[in-house]
This record gives C-alpha cells, sequence and structure tokens, in this order.
C-alpha cells in the first residue's frame, strides 16, 4: 500500500544517542538543553533570528491570535487545514473567509479589503501546501488599516521568498512539525517572531507566564515542546537536504508523467522557492476525482482530499460566498509524495490517474 506520505523515522542508533543526552540531564521538559540547541539549529538552518519551539503547530496560532487578534474578526481562507479555522474560533475571535486565487491556492489579496469592517483586528492566512500568499500586497492592506497579520506557515519548512525564509514575514508566522509533515518532532511546531518584544510575549505566553520560579509576566498557557521531541527533531533534521531532494525528484516525474489535459496542480508564485512538501491535483469535475481516487484505492494507493471540506462550510461558522474555495476543495486531491516514493512507483501512479481520466464514465 502507497501512502499520501510516510513520516521519515531516522536511524534508531542515531534517536538512542540524543536520549543518552536526556537520561544524562535528567531532564526532560521546561526548555532544556536539547530544545535550545534544535532552537538555535532552526535558527541557523532556515535563516530567521529567533524561533520558539512548542508543543505543536496549533498552539503557537492559538498564542499569537490571544496576543494579537483581541476577540476581533480575522480575515483567513476558506481553502486548509482545519486547524487555522479551529483556533481562530477557539480563540473567541470571529472567522470571515475570503475566497482564493485558484492558481496558487491562497487567499486572494485583492478580496481582503473589501472585507475589513471596523471590528477587524487581523489577518491569518495560510500558505498553502507551502506555497507563498502575495505576502508585499497583504502586508501594505494590514499597514494601511493598522491590523496584525499571522501566517499559518505549517506547512512552509525551508520554503523561501525572494531569497529569505518565508517565516520572516508577518507579525508572527508559525510553522507544524507534526509527523505528517515534511520536518517532524513527532508532535510540534514552532513560532517565528522578528520583534524582540512580541517574541518576548510568546516565550512567556507559552509558558504559563513564568518570569523565574516565583514570578510571573502574565497569564500563560503550557505550550512547551519537550525534550523528547527535540530529540527527534535533532535527529531528523540532518537527513532534511536529502528527504527535499528525493521528493523534488518525485514531483519533477509527476510533472512529466501525468496528461495535464484534464487536470492542472497549483502554480508556485513567482519569486518562491518551493519545498515540495504536497502534490496536489485539480480535476475539472468532482465526479472525475472520486472515480480516480476509487481507481487507485483498488490499485492500493492512498490519496488525500487535502483539504476537504472548506472551512467555511464547518459547523461552527458563518458560511460564506467563497466559489472558487469550494471549487477548490471539491476537485482537489493530493498524490503520494514521501522521501522514500520510488520513481517507478511515481511513473505508475501517474500513468494510473491518466488511465482513469481517459476510460469512459
Ligand atoms: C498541520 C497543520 C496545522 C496544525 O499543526 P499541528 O502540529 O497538527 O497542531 C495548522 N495549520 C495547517 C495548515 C496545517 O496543515
Amino acid at each position: 500500500m502507497i501512502n499520501v506520505t510516510t513520516t521519515f523515522f531516522p536511524p534508531l542508533s542515531e534517536y538512542n544517542a540524543q536520549l543518552e543526552r536526556i537520561w544524562k540531564n535528567e531532564w526532560l521538559t521546561n526548555r532544556g538543553e536539547l530544545v535550545q540547541e534544535l532552537e538555535a539549529k532552526l535558527c541557523n538552518r532556515l535563516g530567521v533570528q529567533n524561533a520558539l519551539l512548542m508543543a505543536n503547530g496549533t498552539i503557537p496560532l492559538q498564542i499569537a491570535l490571544r496576543l494579537l487578534a483581541d476577540k476581533g474578526e480575522v480575515i483567513t481562507s476558506p481553502f486548509g487545514y482545519v486547524a487555522t479555522t479551529a483556533s481562530i474560533v477557539w480563540e473567541h475571535c470571529t472567522p470571515v473567509f475570503v475566497d482564493i486565487d485558484p492558481a496558487t491556492l491562497s487567499i486572494d489579496e485583492t478580496k481582503i479589503e473589501a472585507a475589513i469592517t471596523n471590528k477587524t483586528t487581523a489577518i491569518m492566512a495560510t500558505h498553502v501546501f507551502g506555497n507563498p500568499c502575495d505576502i508585499e500586497k497583504i502586508e501594505k492592506i494590514a499597514h494601511k488599516h493598522d491590523l496584525k497579520v499571522i501566517y499559518d506557515a505549517a506547512h512552509c519548512f525551508d520554503v523561501l521568498y525572494k531569497g529569505q525564509s518565508i517565516f520572516n514575514y508577518g507579525d508572527v508566522s508559525t510553522c507544524s512539525f507534526h509527523a505528517t509533515k515534511l520536518f517532524h518532532t513527532g508532535e510540534g511546531g514552532v513560532a517565528i517572531c522578528n520583534n524582540d518584544e512580541l517574541f518576548g510575549q510568546l516565550n512567556y505566553s507559552h509558558k504559563f507566564g513564568h518570569d523565574g520560579p516565583l514570578k510571573f509576566k502574565g497569564l500563560g498557557i503550557n505550550g512547551k515542546m519537550s525534550e523528547l521531541q527535540a530529540a527527534m527533531g535533532l535527529t531528523v533534521l540532518p537527513y532534511m537536504d536529502e528527504i527535499v531532494s528525493k521528493r523534488k525528484a518525485a514531483v519533477e516525474t509527476y510533472h512529466q508523467a501525468l496528461n495535464f489535459d484534464k487536470l492542472r496542480t497549483m502554480e508556485i508564485r513567482e519569486g518562491a522557492q518551493w519545498n515540495y512538501s504536497y502534490y496536489p491535483i485539480l480535476f475539472e469535475n468532482e465526479f472525475q476525482l472520486l472515480k480516480t481516487e476509487k481507481y487507485l484505492q483498488a490499485n492500493q494507493i492512498i490519496p488525500r482530499r487535502y483539504f476537504y471540506p472548506s472551512l467555511n462550510s464547518l459547523p461552527y461558522v458563518i458560511p460564506a460566498d467563497v466559489p472558487l474555495a469550494d471549487r477548490a476543495a471539491k476537485t482537489i486531491l493530493c498524490l503520494p509524495l514521501s522521501h522514500d516514493l520510488p520513481n517507478h512507483e511515481v511513473v505508475r501512479i501517474a500513468n494510473l490517474v491518466n488511465e482513469s481520466l481517459n476510460s469512459r464514465p
């Protein structure tokens, strides 16, 4: 069976070597040596000034919203993973959905201004599948209307925009290190923020507000990453160049082998250096998607409908008129992509997709 992705498992002996450090330190959490080392190594690899590791990729979104969005209206994209909308609602903010640009699948920045009201406090946009939003236009709009910008950059490990890390944009950018993501710590995540004062607030907020053992700076919650998670990250990190280059080869093979007469894939924004994190294909209609999904499953290939349904149809939000996001959600399928998908399997999967589209209904 070939799944939509495969988690990278580093050699166990290397993970054990990191665990031995933890046993020697007798220190499991509260920003230990391994967490701090992984933060430093991530800053170095990604080209960012600071990085605050957390327990998962959702809690940094929640903390950023708590600090910046003040229970207001938050403009967001209806196409993406549920975590983005859920954290907005969970933090007592109101998601306001703006339709997407169907080529890049990210929020259509030309429609943002029409959605701003006197209750709008922030824009929280997702760089879907690691494909950057129009960062410059969003920054301009935010500046003009005095709004905060939080980027859900969960898919963006290693993505560059105009030569620098995509995490350097927005007031706060976050990433997820969940086991299904490009770089992982089992569960985990990070917040990146180039403003020292705000970074300090994120820091104390993720550790109950502690300012030393006996003093509290303000309200906080528990978002800390443990040493066990950092041990996984330190073991996986040295393999990232190899992982990305293997995925790149698979993506290039898909591009060559798929017949794009009845399909399209997303357009990577100009100026971006992408990370080959997902391989989405978009069908002409949902019927063709379902037919192809079934055909692949019958051949033990398990693609995933990332992301379905569109977020404006969640039961706890006010629905919005976002036809392009609805259409993308209904017609998009992510094909298997991982570090250990051999070229001949990519060709076989592409051929099955082509066959399914050429066969009569
Ligand atoms: C995975 C993901 C998250 C949440 O990450 P977790 O680490 O699972 O909490 C948030 N946003 C997007 C777009 C994601 O894909």
